[in-house]
């Protein structure tokens, strides 16, 4: 292993203040690495492909706790919905049907993160704020009895601007106290807000972020 990893999570880990919990972003990383990390006692990994992720789930031990970070085409739903703990990018009601009904299968309930574009990249996916308040609004995620919605997730735009970092991210941080006082105030489950990676959680953590999700920083560079 040419990287340091349990040296390099120390080092995130000593970053993030208490209440900040770190998802080790594994993707496109091998086994021993993640067993690395896991020696060290880290138990929550996210990975953005459902058959990478499927891989990695039979292979390696049991008690990790595995959030799917990426992008969730619908029809893959059905394959992580066994044993996925959070689905941290759902961006379309359409996508949080299919997890209610698959998790229903297992009578499970997975958690989730409602999706935010907030970023000026034009290729990033995600809700905007008024489609976000939109889909809260009509209702009928209440009637889905197998998710639960346990707070909100963006991506910062990839830029050098720190100033335009925190201010996307602080427009997440007050649209989150927005929401949870409109449809979660006593749904104490709604209390994640999933920002910061590896370039600019220093900053997520000064603006609120309970969940930063780093891999490079960890893993080294990512070889797809
Ligand atoms: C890959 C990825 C990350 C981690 O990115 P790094 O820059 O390697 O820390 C975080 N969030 C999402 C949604 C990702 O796809």
């Amino acid at each position: 292993m040419d990287y340091d990893v349990k040296g390099n999570l120390r080092r995130v880990l000593g970053d993030l203040p208490e209440g900040v919990r770190l998802v080790a972003i594994s993707k496109y990383h091998p086994n021993e690495y993640i067993e690395a990390a896991y020696a060290e006692g880290q138990r929550i990994f996210g990975e953005s492909h459902e058959q990478e992720l499927r891989q990695k789930v039979e292979s390696l031990p049991k008690d990790i706790e595995w959030h799917f970070i990426g992008h969730l085409q619908t029809n893959k739903v059905k394959y992580i919905a066994p044993y996925i703990s959070m689905v941290e990018a759902v961006d379309s009601l359409k996508l949080l049907r299919e997890i209610d009904k698959q998790a229903a299968k297992h009578d499970r309930v997975i958690r989730v993160l409602l999706e935010l574009h907030i970023a000026e990249e034009e290729t990033k996916y995600g809700l905007t704020l008024d489609a976000c308040r939109e889909l809260l609004t009509s209702g009928e995620w209440r009637e889905l009895k197998h998710v639960q919605i346990c707070g909100l997730m963006m991506m910062a735009s990839y830029v050098e601007d720190e100033e335009q970092i925190r201010s996307e991210m602080m427009l997440a941080r007050n649209f989150f106290d927005e929401v949870k006082q409109a449809y979660f105030a006593d749904d104490d489950a709604f209390c994640e807000r999933s920002w910061g990676m590896s370039h600019d959680y220093r900053i997520a953590v000064t603006c609120g972020s309970t969940m930063v999700r780093v891999g490079t920083t960890i893993f080294g560079p990512r070889v797809y």
